[in-house]
């Protein structure tokens, strides 16, 4: 396999062999090995020192089923930390194919108002000045790069709030309509890709499949994946997430009281049916033309959560997932389906983390500058974001920094980075991966709230301390090794339930990469890549003092359980023993 590493500082480009170090790494493994090993963990993101790697996981671009997740890297503005964010999409399948495992951006242009783009072809690798994209937003940079590039090429790209250097951004990739929709959302990794100069890297489309070492063992594992996604109720066709999409949280999450609302003041929101994954099947459902429930973020995903919303006008948004739902609705007070369609669309277009944005948002209710439930004072932030007005630009900073200006107190962020839509006062194992992954507060990290919640995976009481450090020691490390696969985290779902999925996702990888690893071993690379990153975090400056919650959890009972975080610190610690 190859890499390409792009210098900015001299505008150099070089294709070079993987050192044998990383041969068999992929996604999260390959971003956060490469961020460990060449970036001074006490750099400035935005500075010349930071990098950012670009990976598809190891079964990207084959037939492996839902495994075209590409995964970025870096040194996180926000947190400060290391920091990977992946995104369902056909650039890293086109990128895989084409024998690249990743792509190394370092360095930074002497003229910090220029900007490129990355063009990579079968034929050649090349960075075009492209000054003319400068601010632009991402539907008409899409579309423009569509149509100068081939309508099915790969599109990752920075939009405005990114090239303004704030940190609540992320980098989107094109869908498989080419709509810039698929996002590496967390953790300001947009404001780190547009801190290079860059805007945009285009990929050429490439059809057929990666290499593969051992076809006869890559079918055998590729169909005990497929059997376990195609039989488990939550991710098999006509399953909750292929009907419902992501939303399908909504009401599951208010029930059990853990749909925090407005600004975590509340853990039910009475206006939850009306932002369900229940109301957008039925809105798609009357206007088919411009509505879909099963939508696939890129090709060969078998479970299909995407969600295209069809609102009042018959505009359509995509994809409106549950963490979007909660961040601009319950959080924010708003039962507007169609505004936070509208918000959503925006987002993508501006660049922004729609989790982080919603945070602020709360915030900024909660001290006062706008009020909870005011759809079109949030509709016009985002439009203060997009110029980069001081206002915008304190928004787009991410949750913690709006808690600093307006002088609120509840906050709920772990290392700068604003929690997602989970109580963790009410759901303890949630709790604990916020507070100890070092990305900062991210379900995905380690999504217990499939046993606490979901009954996946076992049953676990979430109102419990007991047993959940481990548990989500045990989501987090096995989270780390789905995440360098390539395969979408929702995969966990039927890998979890159904074991022969997990041994089929773990043979196929042995199949790419001539390896001979077992499901424990599985875990154990997945614990080596949490302590990598544990590590860079220590070197960064951290130390256990950033494994805690917001101090307004352990003092405010959240109702309606009225329950606040009581685990110790020390309980807390022993995650890393
Ligand atoms: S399950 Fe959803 S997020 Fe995951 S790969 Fe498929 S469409 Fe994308």
């Amino acid at each position: 396999m190859k890499w390409i590493r792009v210098n900015m500082s001299d505008l150099s480009v070089k294709v070079e062999d993987v050192p044998k170090k990383y041969e068999q790494m992929g996604g999260r493994w390959l971003t956060s090995s490469i961020i460990a090993d060449e970036v001074p963990a006490t750099c400035h993101p935005l500075g010349p020192l930071n990098k950012v790697v670009i990976a598809p996981g190891i079964l990207s671009g084959t037939t492996a089923p839902s495994s075209g997740r590409i995964s970025v890297g870096t040194k996180s503005p926000l947190t400060g930390g290391i920091k990977e964010a992946n995104a369902g999409a056909k650039f890293g399948q086109y990128l895989k194919r084409m024998g690249y495992s990743a792509i190394i951006v370092e360095g930074q242009p002497k003229n910090k108002e220029s900007r490129y783009l990355l063009n990579i072809s079968k034929e050649k690798v090349e960075l075009i000045g492209a000054d003319e994209y400068k601010f632009m937003g991402l539907y008409e940079l899409n579309e423009k790069l569509a149509a100068k590039y081939g309508k099915d090429v790969g599109i990752a790209c920075v939009g405005p709030a990114a090239e303004h250097l704030l940190a609540g951004t992320g980098v989107a990739f094109n869908d498989v309509e080419n709509r810039p929709a698929r996002y590496a959302g967390r953790g300001g990794v947009g404001a780190a890709f547009a801190s290079k100069g860059l805007k945009a890297i285009v990929v050429e489309a490439v059809t057929g499949q990666a290499t593969i070492l051992n076809n006869e063992l890559f079918e055998t594992g590729r169909k005990k994946l497929l059997a376990a996604l195609q039989e488990h109720a939550v991710t098999k066709p006509k399953g909750a997430l292929n009907t419902y999409g992501t939303a399908v949280l909504v009401n599951i999450l208010n029930e059990a009281g853990a749909l925090p609302t407005r600004n975590f003041s509340s853990g039910t929101f009475e206006g939850a049916k009306k932002i369900s994954g229940e109301a957008m099947a039925e809105a798609a459902a009357k206007n088919p033309q411009a509505g879909m429930m099963g939508h696939r973020c890129h090709p060969g995903c078998v479970i299909g959560c995407s969600v295209v919303y069809p609102d009042a006008q018959g505009k359509s948004h995509t994809s409106v997932e549950y963490e979007t739902l909660w961040a601009i609705g319950a959080n924010c007070g708003i039962d507007d389906l169609d505004a936070i369609a509208q918000m959503n669309t925006m987002c993508n277009d501006i660049g922004l983390d729609t989790i982080e944005f919603g945070d602020a948002v709360a915030v900024a209710m909660e001290g006062g500058l706008l009020p909870f439930g005011d759809a079109k004072g949030a509709i016009a932030l985002l439009e203060e974001v997009r110029k980069g007005n001081p206002l915008g630009k304190i928004i787009g900073s991410g949750c913690s920094t709006v808690g600093k200006v307006f002088g609120v107190r509840r906050v709920p962020a772990v290392k700068n980075q604003g929690m997602p839509a989970y109580e963790p006062r009410v759901i303890k194992g949630i709790g604990v991966t916020y507070i100890t992954t070092p990305m900062g507060a991210d379900h995905t990290a380690g999504y217990s709230i499939a046993p606490e919640i979901l009954g996946v995976g076992g049953k676990f009481d979430p109102h419990t301390n007991e047993g959940k450090v481990k548990l989500s020691k045990d989501f987090q490390a096995t989270t780390c090794f789905i995440d360098s696969t390539g395969c979408c985290v929702f995969t966990a779902f039927a890998i979890l339930d159904i074991p022969s999925g997990f041994e089929g996702m773990v043979e196929a990888c042995n199949a790419v990469t001539g390896a001979n690893w077992t499901t424990s071993d599985a875990y154990e690379i997945g614990l080596n890549i949490l302590k990598t990153e544990h590590q860079f975090n220590l070197a960064a400056g951290f130390t256990a003092n950033d494994d805690r919650p917001p101090e307004f959890m352990k003092l405010e009972p959240v109702p309606p359980h009225n329950m606040v975080w009581d685990m110790a610190d020390s309980e807390l610690d022993s995650i890393w023993k």
